[in-house]
């Protein structure tokens, strides 16, 4: 536009248009293909309930196929953000999710990732109802995970979606706990059943104090408004069995299943 109108300007190296959101649409545009291409996979990943060391439902997580290899999220979720695509990736996995739930009876829950871009989208509840009507899967298989970002922006609103999906029978997950803002506050007002703990404050948790004191904190409030605990990042047994005397419900990581396909889960 600096260069006047009616003239045509051939875009190099040195344009505005950096190279940070050329990749964005890059992304954007790879993903909207994946989508029609049916390129997007879910591996899901077993969360355990840490009592009985059983199997109590798993997390979906999505990735990308493309050309023989395997894409994870972290590349290509950030660029969606930015382009304001969320949405559509999260009803993908949503879609794809409820079709797993009513292949595999196996698959007694599923946790799903919403963004918070998809969980403010009003075409979401219409677009869950239809599909677990279509599939004949009951909505209580469905756990939803909110990070603190995606319900917090608009607290209100949030509160209102959440109430008819929860009407629906889909349940509640709090995911990331720990790593947003006035975290007690919000944690008192959101009807989620369970708090997911970040795994920053688990990895390490066998050989950091301060980690277990912020464990035992979040412990504590969530066990005082009636939510459940989960954790992630669980990568060995020591961690395991100090999240057990805490009281911790149910964990998460390596050290019990990594990601992995439907069809190799249950072999
Ligand atoms: P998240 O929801 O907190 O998911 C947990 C992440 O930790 C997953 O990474 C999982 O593979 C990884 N993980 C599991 N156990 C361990 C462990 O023991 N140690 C370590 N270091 N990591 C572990 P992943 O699949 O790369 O996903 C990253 C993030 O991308 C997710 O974090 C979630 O925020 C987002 N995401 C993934 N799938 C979806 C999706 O379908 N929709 C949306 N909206 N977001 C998604
Ligand atoms: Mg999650
Ligand atoms: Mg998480
Ligand atoms: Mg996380």
């Amino acid at each position: 536009k600096k260069m006047g109108r009616n003239t045509a300007h051939i875009y190099n190296q040195n344009d505005v248009l950096s190279k940070e959101l050329q990749a964005s649409m890059e992304w954007a545009r790879t993903i909207h293909q994946a989508v029609a291409d049916d390129n997007l996979i879910l591996h899901f990943q077993p969360i355990y309930h840490i009592a009985s060391k059983q199997i109590a439902y798993y997390e979906a997580l999505v990735r990308l196929e493309l050309d023989d290899k395997i894409i994870m999220p972290g590349e290509f979720i950030p660029a969606l953000e930015r382009e304001g695509d969320m949405n559509l990736l999260d009803r993908q996995v949503i879609s794809k999710a409820i079709t797993y739930l009513a292949d595999y009876p196996q698959l007694t829950q599923v946790a799903i990732n919403l963004s918070a871009q998809g969980f403010s989208d009003e075409r979401l509840l219409p677009f869950i109802e239809e599909k677990l009507l279509e599939y004949q899967v009951n909505a209580n298989r469905i756990i939803f995970e909110l990070t603190e970002s995606a319900s917090l922006s608009n607290i209100s609103a949030t509160q209102v979606i959440i109430e008819k999906l929860s009407n629906l029978g889909c349940a509640f997950s709090i995911d990331d706990f720990g790593t947003g803002f006035s975290t007690f506050t919000y944690l008192k007002q959101l009807p989620a059943q369970s708090v997911k703990i970040d795994g920053s404050f688990i990895v390490d948790l066998a050989n950091n104090s301060v980690d277990l004191a912020l464990v035992k904190a979040i412990y504590e409030v969530a066990n005082a408004l009636d939510k459940k605990t989960v954790a992630e990042f669980v990568e060995n047994e020591q961690v395991l069995n100090i999240l057990a005397d805490i009281g911790v419900t149910y964990a998460q990581g390596y050290h019990l299943g990594k990601p992995q396909a439907v069809d190799t889960l249950f072999e």
